[in-house]
């Protein structure tokens, strides 16, 4: 056995049990290796039971005598409750599990064990009650993987003591004057004490040399790639000022000023030579898109072509709309490429076709007709666009809508897409230059989020990407107004609704679920969520939970005037883009939908945002899909439903009621928030950490200090082949920006 080992071939597995670990991303020996526990459970420090208090909602660990154990039925819906006493000599308490007869027959009176689980105090009764908590007979840390069906963290365990002994030959890619400098464990030690702790001491050392390596490999990346870039071409462009102000005086509205500065930032970038690598981080509604219409205009002012990658066809769809109108008085063409649709609304483009369009692309498509946008000055798309065959010459720009949205595999191909390839020339240039074939040119990048990364944190980690923000929304925004409404006044806020739509505006309702109860039907929640969430818990109560279709067909009850639609990722691009149309056109007044139309969708005649068991999204997401309205001049609101009965899920709920500026959101939620689940970083694929959090600021400085002494005394790393391997295995397949 060694790293490579396929997992099928360890003792116990089999091509089936393989192919259940393979949906935890599992396949060969060091996954296993680099699968941490997402959580751990302490048995070393028990507490006395007397010491609880009224102490609600917290994770503790008790060591007492079991003293009664016994089944009950609940009359209500049929359930099973063990229930058993615990004493310590400083006081008792009861645990109880919900259907789990057989307990009842594994914990013998008599016997001392050490339980960890949540407390809750109930005030009625006046007794502290410790829920569902797991045991152990001796003093020692558990560590809890993610699970999947037929894969327990049991079984992941015994696993992980199969592979244990290889871990002694694991080799350390971090230099040693950086282990000793940052006292960091060696990584042989810190993955033994993650998958089998000997101390809580050690395991906090273990993790934070590996949450360190997490922030180092990014920040080593950072200054790699900036040495790298700075010694590339950048497509040259060159452009008046004249055109610039002559196109913004097109436009339908006046520039913000944080936009007219991003703007300004991004052609002086554009104007070096040097491809421009830069982040554009605005709140939700803040007006993104039209910077980068800008930026694009001034691109193909010069005789490149441009792409605008979308991470949804329904949002390429809409990009396409707006370039279309802003470009529509100028010679500039526009074209849509996804997987079903391949259009370009300019007529244009087939004169053009027939023309300029080298032979050989045309050759190459079965349908030339689907290379007509391909054509276009501006393309945008969806990943269709970085599938191999498309080919898009004298590319200058490259621009990336919501791109924490992009998985894992299509940020590799995105950077296949902007790496430097042969430049073809500009247009104007074609005819009459001869370029040297060694001329390799990277396309300029625009990356453009709403996740907001605090300053500090950019500058360490992601130095080499620099940074635009727009803070100022367009001036005639109103703040939407945010409500956690409680069930008994559903009522009202359905009357509410029914009056806006008669004011001619239109509503969003957002559920979880599409149809079914499964949790596949979950959409959007990333995997990481739904591997660790407390979905096995939240079960007992899913058949509560709202689903799009059920709503759907409740609100034409409820609604039987107005005409409504429904949005989900099952449905086929076509249907979506029709529904989205109507919606778009007035034609539809409500739109229930599950979180596909979270990123960018842009109507500004919608007023209601309507999100049911608003717990189960994140605070980011429900940011966003507030974003969704707003938009226009009309006052907007946001309703959120939720019936959980947790307080942090509550409180959560409540800061958004009070705070509508996502900055200033982010910085509650990195308050408020445990280590690793900072507002959208975790699903934003902006940093793909499993060990270690924004909070971390102390670490993430240490290591984005080290980071850069290695490379300034080391630039292309050929000291360490080892750390460069592991960094371009990240850069490869981790990172785009
Ligand atoms: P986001 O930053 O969320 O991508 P959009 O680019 O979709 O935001 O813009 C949101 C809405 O605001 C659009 O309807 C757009 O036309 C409008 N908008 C953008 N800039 C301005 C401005 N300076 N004044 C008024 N409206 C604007
Ligand atoms: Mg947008």
């Amino acid at each position: 056995m060694n790293f490579d080992t396929n997992l099928k071939l360890i003792d116990g597995v089999g091509p089936k049990i393989a192919s259940k670990l393979s949906k935890l991303g599992l396949e060969i020996v060091s996954d296993l290796i680099y699968y941490y526990p997402r959580k751990y459970e302490d048995y070393t420090k028990p507490l006395p039971i007397g010491s609880i208090g009224r102490r609600s909602n917290e994770i503790l660990t008790i060591k007492g005598r079991i003293i009664d154990v016994s089944n009950k039925k609940t009359r209500k819906r049929n359930f099973t409750i063990t229930e058993a006493v615990v004493e310590d000599g400083t006081g008792s308490i009861k645990l109880i599990w919900f259907n789990q007869a057989f307990l009842a027959k594994m914990l013998q009176p008599g016997r001392e064990m050490i339980f960890n689980g949540k407390v809750s105090y109930n005030f009625f009764s006046k007794e502290i009650v410790m829920e569902s908590p797991n045991w152990s007979s001796k003093p020692q840390i558990v560590p809890i993987y993610g699970e999947t069906a037929g894969i327990s963290t049991f079984f992941i365990s015994k696993l992980q003591s199969k592979v244990y002994p290889l871990l002694s030959e694991i080799e350390d890619y971090l230099p040693e004057d950086v282990l000793l400098k940052h006292k960091l464990f060696s990584l042989k030690e810190a993955l033994q004490n993650i998958h089998f702790p000997k101390s809580s001491q050690a395991l906090s050392e273990a993790r934070r040399r590996i949450a360190f390596d997490e922030l180092f490999i990014i920040s080593l990346r950072s200054n790699f790639s900036k040495e790298e870039i700075k010694s590339e071409k950048g497509p040259e462009i060159a452009v008046s000022d004249e055109d610039i102000d002559a196109f913004i005086k097109t436009l339908p509205f006046k520039l913000t000023g944080d936009q007219q500065n991003s703007a300004l930032e991004i052609v002086k970038d554009l104007r070096k030579g040097v491809p421009m690598n830069r982040l554009l981080n605005g709140d939700v509604g803040s007006g993104k898109t039209v910077v980068a219409a800008i930026a694009s205009m001034v691109v193909v002012k010069a005789g490149y072509r441009v792409t605008v990658m979308c991470p949804t066809s329904i949002l390429a769809m809409q990009h396409y709309k707006t370039f279309c109108k802003l470009f529509a008085k100028s010679e500039i063409s526009v074209g849509l490429y996804t997987r079903e649709r391949k259009e370009s609304s300019n007529p244009k483009i087939e004169a053009l076709n027939s023309k300029q369009v080298p032979k050989s692309k045309s050759q190459k498509s079965k349908k030339t007709a689907d290379c007509l946008p391909l054509a276009a000055d501006i393309i945008v798309g969806t990943q269709a666009l970085i599938q191999k065959d498309v080919k898009i010459e004298n590319l200058g720009l490259v621009v990336v809508d919501e791109q924490h949205r992009f998985g894992v595999k299509q940020r590799a191909a995105l950077q296949q897409l902007i790496s430097p390839q042969q430049a073809a020339g500009s247009r104007q240039q074609t005819a009459n230059s001869q370029l040297p074939t060694a001329n390799l040119v990277r396309s300029h990048f625009l990356s453009m989020t709403a996740t907001p990364i605090p300053r500090t944190m950019h500058l360490a980690l992601f130095g080499d990407l620099d940074f635009s923000v727009i803070r100022e929304k367009p001036a005639d925004r109103k703040e939407v107004k945010t409500r956690f409404v409680s069930e008994i006044n559903r009522e009202k806020a359905y009357q509410f609704i029914e009056r806006q739509i008669e004011a001619g505006r239109q509503a969003f309702v957002i559920c979880p679920l599409i149809e079914d109860k499964s949790n596949s039907n979950i959409e959007n929640l990333n995997s990481k969520q739904i591997t660790n969430s407390n979905i096995q818990i939240t079960n007992l109560f899913e058949d509560e939970r709202k689903t799009v279709k059920e709503e759907y067909e409740k609100l034409q009850k409820i609604f039987p005037k107005f005409a409504i639609g429904m949005l989900h990722g099952k449905m086929l691009a076509k249907e979506k883009d029709s529904v989205m149309a109507d919606f778009c056109a007035n034609k539809l007044n409500i739109i229930v939908s599950t979180s596909v139309v979270e990123v960018g969708v842009d109507v500004p005649n919608a007023s209601v945002m309507m999100i049911e068991d608003a717990e189960r999204f994140g605070l980011a997401q429900i940011h966003q899909f507030r974003g969704r309205v707003g938009r226009g001049e009309h006052q907007s609101f946001c309703f959120l439903f939720s019936s959980t009965r947790s307080q942090k899920a509550l409180e959560r709920l409540n800061s958004l009621e009070a705070i509508s500026d996502g900055f200033r959101l982010a910085e509650v939620d990195l308050e408020t928030r445990g280590p690793g689940s900072v507002f959208g970083t975790e699903q934003s694929g902006m940093l793909d950490l499993k060990m270690a959090s924004f909070s971390d600021r102390d670490l993430i400085l240490e290591a984005a200090e080290a980071a850069k002494s290695v490379i300034e005394n080391d630039p292309k790393l050929m000291k360490y082949p080892l750390l460069k391997k592991k960094m371009l295995e990240y850069l490869e397949n981790k990172h785009l920006e």
